[in-house]
Formats: C-alpha cells, sequence, structure tokens
C-alpha cells in the first residue's frame, strides 16, 4: 500500500513552513545555506510537534479498536506524553501515561511545569515513577495497560515516542514527500536534512521517504539517547518495516542510516556548554527556541559540523526542528541568566 492509501486522521494545520535563516547562515560563514521545517509550528493541539505527524497515522487504528483509554509512556518532560494527552482530549478518550525518570536533572519545578503540566491540565492520569531511561517496550507500561482492563477499560498502547507501533514510520514518509513538493516551488532540492533521532521513527520515517530519490543517507541523524546502538538498531527496524508497510521495493541499508554519536554527552536530557551555547546562537541569531534535551543537540550538531567543514561549500542542509520548547520551564535554573 503506498502512503496516500493509509488513513490519516487530520490533527496539524496541514505542511509545514520551510523558513530560511539568514542570520544563523551568516554567524556559521556563510558558506552553507541553512533552512528550518518548523514541524515546532505544526498544530494548534498543545503546541504541537514530531509526535502529531506520526499520532495522525495511528488514530485511525485507535478508533477501529473501539479503545477508550490510551495508554503510553515517557519521561517526566516527555513531548510525546503531552501529545498523546492532547490526541485523547481532543478524541474524547482517557489518557494513563507513566512518566519515567528518565533525566538525571534537578530542578525545583521539574515535574510541574512545561509538558507535564500540560499533561495535567488536558486531563491525563499521569504517574510519575522512579525507573530510568530506555527507549524499549517497558514493564511499567504494559502493567499501565494492565491496570486499565482490571478497572473495565480498553486500553489502547501507544510505546515510547510512537515509535515501535507498526504504524509509527508512516507520518515521516510523509515529511519527505511534502519536502518534495515544497522543493519544487522553491526551484532548488536541499543537500542535507539534520534531524534529532532518540526513539528512532522520525529519521527512520524520513530514511524511507528520501530513499525514493536516492538521499536516505543524506539524513543525518544527531543522536540526543546516549545509546546510539539501541537508536540505530531501532531506525533500522523501523526504517524496514515501514518500507515494507509502503511497498517501497527497495531494501533498507546500513548505508542508509546515518547517525551521529558526537553531541549526545553527558547523557539523555543533559546539556553540556557546547548545547547551551547551541540553544543561545539559535536563539540570539533567529529567535528560534530549541530545547536542552532534543533540539539544542541537533542543532550544537547543525553548528558544529558546518563550522568543520561536514557539508560542502554551497550546500542548503534542511535543519527539522521537531518541537521541544516545553521542557525549558524544567530548566528554569539553567538559564536563570539567559
Ligand atoms: C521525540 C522527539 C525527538 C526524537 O524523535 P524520535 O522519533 O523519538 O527519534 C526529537 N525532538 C523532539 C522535540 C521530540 O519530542
Amino acid at each position: 500500500m503506498r502512503l496516500a492509501e493509509f488513513d490519516r486522521y487530520p490533527l496539524t494545520f496541514g505542511p509545514t513552513p520551510i523558513e530560511h535563516l539568514p542570520r544563523l547562515t551568516e554567524a556559521l560563514g556563510g558558506a552553507v545555506e541553512i533552512y528550518a521545517k518548523r514541524e515546532d509550528c505544526n498544530s494548534g493541539l498543545a503546541l504541537g510537534g514530531n509526535k502529531l505527524r506520526k499520532l495522525e497515522y495511528i488514530v485511525p487504528d485507535i478508533l477501529a479498536s473501539g479503545a477508550d483509554t490510551l495508554v503510553s509512556i515517557g519521561g517526566v518532560q516527555s513531548n510525546h506524553t503531552r501529545m498523546v494527552a492532547a490526541v485523547a482530549a481532543k478524541l474524547g478518550l482517557k489518557c494513563r501515561l507513566v512518566q519515567e525518570s528518565w533525566v538525571p536533572h534537578e530542578d525545583a519545578v521539574y515535574d510541574r511545569v512545561g509538558n507535564i503540566l500540560m499533561t495535567r491540565l488536558m486531563g491525563a492520569d499521569s504517574r510519575v515513577i522512579d525507573d530510568g531511561f530506555d527507549i524499549g517496550i517497558r514493564k511499567s507500561w504494559e502493567d499501565a495497560m494492565e491496570e486499565v482492563r482490571a478497572e473495565g477499560g480498553k486500553p489502547y498502547g501507544i510505546p515510547a515516542g510512537a515509535s515501535v507501533h507498526r504504524l509509527g514510520g508512516l507520518g515521516y514518509v510523509g515529511f519527505a514527500e511534502e519536502v518534495r513538493e515544497q522543493e519544487k516551488a522553491l526551484g532548488f532540492a536541499f543537500d542535507y536534512v539534520i534531524v534529532c533521532v532518540v526513539t528512532g521513527s522520525t529519521q527512520a520515517g524520513m530514511i524511507v521517504g528520501f530513499k525514493a530519490d536516492g538521499r536516505a543517507d543524506r539524513v543525518i541523524g544527531i543522536d540526543g539517547s546516549g545509546t546510539p546502538d539501541q537508536t540505530r538498531a531501532q531506525v533500522a527496524e523501523i526504517a524496514r518495516n515501514t518500507a515494507e508497510l509502503v511497498d517501497l521495493g527497495q531494501e533498507i541499508t546500513e548505508g542508509d542510516i546515518h547517525i551521529n554519536p558526537d553531541y549526545a554527552s553527558p547523557a539523555y536530557g543533559v546539556p553540556s556548554a557546547e548545547t547551551n551555547a547551541a540553544i543561545r546562537l539559535a536563539a540570539r541569531t533567529e529567535a528560534m527556541i530549541t530545547d536542552p534535551v532534543y533540539e539544542g543537540k541537533s542543532m550544537q550538531g547543525l553548528i558544529d559540523l558546518t563550522r568543520k567543514g561536514f557539508f560542502p561549500a554551497g550546500s542548503r542542509v534542511l535543519y527539522a526542528h521537531l518541537g521541544g520548547a516545553p521542557a525549558l520551564n524544567g530548566y528554569a535554573y539553567t538559564y536563570r541568566n539567559g
């Protein structure tokens, strides 16, 4: 089945804008033109972000299942669980969330502001537990589904980041198709796409989508997980399954998967001094707000790779801004002086 034949429940405004970033381009020497595709501005649902593009392809399956409760999992400041709570509110379903302690970060308001604040406002039953970071399937998530069943509810499980869900890779196949259309109007094609990668289905979808015109390896994943081997294996698996699902007709190879592990340190959710410098540079040149968990790290990668000459002069680089700014509130002390 081709992508257009899959049911999609619209949750976003439509194609996201591609914006030229002239001051950031200039600040990085001017030899590489930097653009951003603003997935962070994609919806009116609770500030949006990349998870909504994935969930658009999952909602028809939720509705067909007859479930009354969405069950999902993420960190305390998870963007994904915020988006699952938003979808539940929008569809009139209940929502049970497991919020794990993924980040060794201490801030007095970390578990009260930003993503988790909005999640609770939208009525989700959000419970914080002590387990640490892991992108795989967790027992706590399976337990939560069992609890919903025991209380007479009908759960629909959505794994971390909506990634290992059968349909989780489709949204970002659509991203690639959208970019191709926008390139026609712009009159040029991008040479590279920069994207943050953690649970994997965003990059995996892009790989499948851009494989169609021979550009899969121009999608540069910047690891934010700090566990790049596990992330890479998950990207490979999702990309292969998604390629089959959309009848791509080509094998996804290891050479199609480019993941740079250099910017995730010191840990998932913990910014380095270089991450913070990148967040400040994007904010001060373009008023483009990135966060210390995801986009600040891919911004750091974009900046460092540009300065190091990784992109040949004259390249046009598309930075996929996937959202995530609400988490900044959990780092109020870190950025108290800007
Ligand atoms: C989830 C998320 C990512 C990572 O996407 P994956 O599909 O999990 O790899 C990057 N940036 C933001 C803002 C996110 O919420």
